[in-house]
């Protein structure tokens, strides 16, 4: 319904349009009736449902088709309306980005590059008298400028591949992610130079700029983009300490422009806009103190460029007019200085609290996962891992093993020295099993003084083997500082897990096991199978 207000407004238009003799030839029948129809048959084909057989029932991509295909159209009828169509155009390929596949969006929007473009063309050749090469060359420089943005963006989607575009991507703008997005942000700051290129080489043509100066400031833009293309392409920007170069960039964009300001004469105004849209890029970028250092930068070169005008050409340049223009600057840049700077310590603010948030959550995870006296994992954290193995496990074929440990007679090491001492033991404990296990096994505190050790991609044998390492290890230990001749010994049980048993079983099973070893005499390993 939405679209077909909006091609109920375009017949509106189209015949304001005609009345008011803003387009050069009548809109034809085929087209107002095109117009009419196109809504009436989406709705038809969404009643009747016939949508569904599609695989985006919504259609989006053919109703957006349809819509460029007529937006082309209306673009070939000529006059003021070309412009507007172009302003439609670019909302409504950003607005398709919301429901497209990325390869959808790519198709849809070379799609609106060659319609459109066939448009141009049929306006400059077929009627050249009114419209020139320029204006067109323009227009569709500036609907490539809208689609290569597009294009970019879909680069993060990752939705679909295309092989031989990310080829070419890497080629242009490197494939380290980092030096892709500065390159990126580069090509953006250089595209806009291009056009300013091809406005003031328009502008030589016509006169309206001197051919010496205005080809001098062209071949300054245009050189000025390669070097800072080769030097963050070649990896040189990775030496400075702002990789991205935001601040000579925009230092060179401001000499570009008041360059630009100085021989455009009659339309040295819209010069002081760049100079606006220059400093607004560095915005989310530079920090505060550079920000103001370019405003500064901006306002010193821009004033000495109108006093030299005026000194070099009082005849051209009024002191009045100039001054206007001055004053104009000196109240705009400071304030986007001042913007910027709060900008930058709003970046700065919200950088401080991710590094907050990120130790946080960091601190969170710790306490969730870990046993405080020993660091070992804790029992929720091992059950969480019991059923990740138990995946693993089942998925690849293979086996581990559960073996559950008791400290004997721990009861009389805190009865005879303390609980100080019974802490310190435990921790050794930990400490000592952890540092004889593999990297790739689990060991955690099951409670009090019972520890759940579980051994990925082993056997029983294997187990059994391992733990009278252990055995051996902790007999040998000094485990108390304060009481270096205490000795303490352990009880397990260890099992072998079946492929598809729950976790609880073979826990249960490890702690049969763990019972038989301490009635039958402790400080052993009973192994049940
Ligand atoms: P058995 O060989 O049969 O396992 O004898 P035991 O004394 O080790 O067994 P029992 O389960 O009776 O005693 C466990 C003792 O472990 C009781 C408790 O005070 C002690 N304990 C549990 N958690 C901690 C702890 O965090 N620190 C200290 N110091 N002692 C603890
Ligand atoms: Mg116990
Ligand atoms: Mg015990």
């Amino acid at each position: 319904m939405m679209s077909a207000l909006g091609y109920a407004l375009a017949i509106g238009v189209l015949v304001l349009a005609d009345e008011q003799h803003w387009v050069m030839i009548r809109p034809a029948y085929a087209l107002l009736w095109g117009l009419g129809l196109a809504p009436v048959f989406f709705l038809l084909l969404i009643r009747c449902g016939l949508n569904r057989i599609f695989k985006d029932p919504a259609m989006t991509m053919p109703q957006l088709m349809v819509a460029v295909s007529f937006a082309a159209w209306i673009y070939s009828l000529g006059g003021y309306l070309r412009d507007a169509i172009l302003l439609v155009v670019c909302p409504l390929l950003a607005w398709g980005f919301h429901f497209l596949r990325a390869r959808q969006i790519r198709l849809v929007s070379l799609y609106a590059l060659a319609s459109l473009g066939s448009a141009m063309v049929y306006l400059m050749l077929w009627r050249a008298g009114q419209y020139d090469m320029g204006g067109e060359l323009l227009r569709f420089m500036l609907l490539a400028l809208v689609i290569f943005l597009i294009w970019q963006s879909t680069q993060d989607r990752g939705d679909d591949e295309d092989s031989w575009l990310e080829r070419l991507l890497t080629l242009v703008l490197t494939g380290d992610p980092k030096q892709r997005l500065r390159l990126q942000r580069f090509l953006v700051a250089a595209t806009n130079f291009a056009i300013c290129t091809v406005v003031l080489l328009y502008a030589i043509r016509t006169g309206a700029v001197d051919r010496q100066a205005g080809a001098m400031l062209s071949a300054y833009m245009t050189t000025q983009s390669v070097l800072f293309y080769v030097v963050l392409r070649s990896g040189l920007n990775l030496r400075f300490p702002d990789p991205s170069l935001t601040f000579p960039q925009i230092i060179v964009a401001i000499t570009c422009v008041v360059g630009s300001y100085a021989i455009l004469r009659d339309s040295r105004g819209a010069s002081l806009m760049l100079l606006v849209m220059v400093l607004v890029f560095g915005m989310f970028n530079l920090t505060a103190r550079q920000a103001r250092f370019a405003s500064l930068f901006a306002l010193s070169l821009q004033g000495a460029a109108m006093w030299g005008l005026v000194h070099w050409q009082p005849g051209y340049f009024t002191p009045r007019q100039e001054l206007i223009h001055f004053l104009f600057a000196c109240t705009v840049l400071p304030t986007i200085s001042l913007l910027s700077g709060q900008l930058s310590d709003l970046r700065e603010r919200l950088r401080q609290r991710k590094d907050d948030l990120t130790l946080a959550l960091e601190r969170i995870q710790t306490l969730a996962t870990r046993d405080e006296l020993t660091g070992l994992y804790n029992r929720r954290h091992m059950m969480d891992v019991l059923v990740q193995q138990a995946k693993v496990a089942d998925g690849g074929g293979r086996v581990f093993c559960v073996v559950l440990i008791d400290i004997d007679l721990f009861k009389s090491v805190n009865d005879m020295h303390g609980h100080g001492v019974g802490d310190e033991v435990l921790r050794h404990f930990a400490q000592l099993v952890q540092n004889a296990i593999g990297s790739s096994d689990y060991f955690a505190r099951w409670g009090g003084e019972e520890f759940l050790l579980v051994l990925t991609d082993c056997r029983l044998a294997h187990a059994q083997a391992c733990l009278q390492r252990i055995h051996r290890v902790i007999n040998d230990a000094s485990l108390s500082k304060s009481m270096p001749t205490l000795k303490v010994t352990f009880s397990a049980g260890v099992t072998e897990r079946v492929c598809g048993e729950a976790s609880e079983a073979v826990i249960e099973r490890a702690d049969r096991g763990l019972y038989r070893a301490k009635q039958t005499g402790r400080d052993k390993t009973y192994a049940v199978a």
